[in-house]
């Protein structure tokens, strides 16, 4: 008999910080054509081992939200995206993509929200330190390392080429890749691509981020490399961790786009603490106002301005519509309660 393998993916209730967690799960065979979501049944895990349960009532639901092929195990074999639901059938108080469920069918869906993430993080090596660096020391300062090539300067091509092959794979929304400014740090990005008949729509590729966090998680480990993607990876005068998030809506996509942007911009800066609420554990570290920042306490915006909170690129403001940059959200925050927060506050729901 032939099987198909299903791991299971979810969020944890890890403070301050959600973790993913995941199991396997041996079904009959079906080819990809046939796996659609109600192939896949509901399972249950230990909440209490998770964070999520005391351990006198522990049982918690995995609810299986969306399917792709796994590209590690292989054609007919699939991760199987879950939300965590209690027994009484409720969300669990950790499942935040319930809330931006919620968000998207309270009025934020009619905007036609797009989204686009540029997902940083750094690679470690078992020793500790960053791939890449010296033992005990230090590498030479930033600004050979961003968008490098060669030996000397890219740090851990290998894993970062294997993961953009698994996200194409899996049909993942992957944009693009590059090497950051701190060694052994990189980024790929997740959104909005501008291919027909392609959807970017905040859950959807929220869920496409976590499940490329699960890649690159699963792929690293394969080479006994760790993936951080704290915010402030390592202290003192190296760049951070971000995960700038690019959002548009029907009304910036058209003719006269800015001003909607400009709108939208005067209501981030009022929502200035609810968004940096939610955006990621020790944003304060990261938001220093140096490393390409805005201090944490400042909201500012501008035109191409790397120092701002929220940047409107260039060929954005030559055209006169598109999309806005928040800079603010780190490495580490988590993409449903970003895209609920932006789709709050944009789209007023
Ligand atoms: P940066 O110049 O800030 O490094 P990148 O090239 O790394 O930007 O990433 C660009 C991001 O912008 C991608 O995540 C992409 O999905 C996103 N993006 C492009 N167009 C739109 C749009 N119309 N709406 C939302 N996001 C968009
Ligand atoms: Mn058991
Ligand atoms: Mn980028
Ligand atoms: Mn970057
Ligand atoms: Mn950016």
């Amino acid at each position: 008999m032939k099987f198909s393998k299903a791991e299971y993916i979810w969020l944890d209730g890890a403070q301050p910080t959600a973790a993913l967690r995941c199991k396997t799960r041996i079904l009959p065979y079906f080819s990809p054509v046939d796996a659609n979501l109600d192939k896949f049944p509901e399972w249950g895990y230990d909440g209490s081992s998770t964070y999520q349960a005391e351990g006198h009532s522990s049982d918690l639901v995995l609810r299986p939200v969306r399917v792709v092929n796994d590209p590690i195990e292989g054609e007919g074999n699939y991760l199987v995206l879950c939300e965590v639901f209690d027994e009484q059938g409720k969300p669990h108080a950790t499942n935040t993509r319930a809330v931006l469920r919620e968000v998207l069918d309270n009025g934020g869906k009619k905007h036609q929200p797009w989204i686009g993430f540029e997902q940083e993080y750094t690679f470690f090596s078992n020793n500790g330190h960053p791939l890449g660096w010296p033992q005990g020391g230090y590498p030479a300062p930033q600004g050979p390392f961003y968008c490098s090539v060669g030996a000397k300067n890219a740090f851990g091509r290998k894993i970062v080429r294997r993961h953009t092959e698994a996200c194409l794979e899996s049909g993942l929304s992957i944009y693009g890749i590059n090497a950051e400014v701190m060694p052994g740090q990189w980024e790929f990005q997740i959104g909005y691509r501008g291919i027909e008949g392609e959807s970017a729509d905040p859950l959807t590729i929220s869920d496409h981020l976590w499940l490329a966090r699960w890649l690159m998680h699963r792929i690293a480990e394969d080479e006994e490399v760790t993936v951080s993607f704290d915010a402030k990876p390592v202290k003192g005068d190296w760049n951070g961790a971000g995960m700038h998030t690019n959002f548009s809506v029907n009304e910036t996509r058209k003719e006269g786009g800015l001003d909607f942007i400009h709108n939208a911009i005067k209501s981030l800066e009022s929502k200035h603490m609810e968004h940096v609420a939610v955006y990621g554990h020790g944003l304060d570290e990261r938001l220093t106002g140096l490393h390409e920042t805005c201090h944490i306490t400042e909201f500012k915006s501008g035109v191409s301005d790397r120092g701002a909170s929220i940047r409107i690129p260039l060929h954005v403001q030559e055209k006169g519509y598109g999309y806005f940059e928040d800079r603010r959200p780190n490495a580490n925050a988590d993409p449903y309660q970003v895209s609920a927060r932006l789709v709050k506050t944009v789209c007023n729901v």
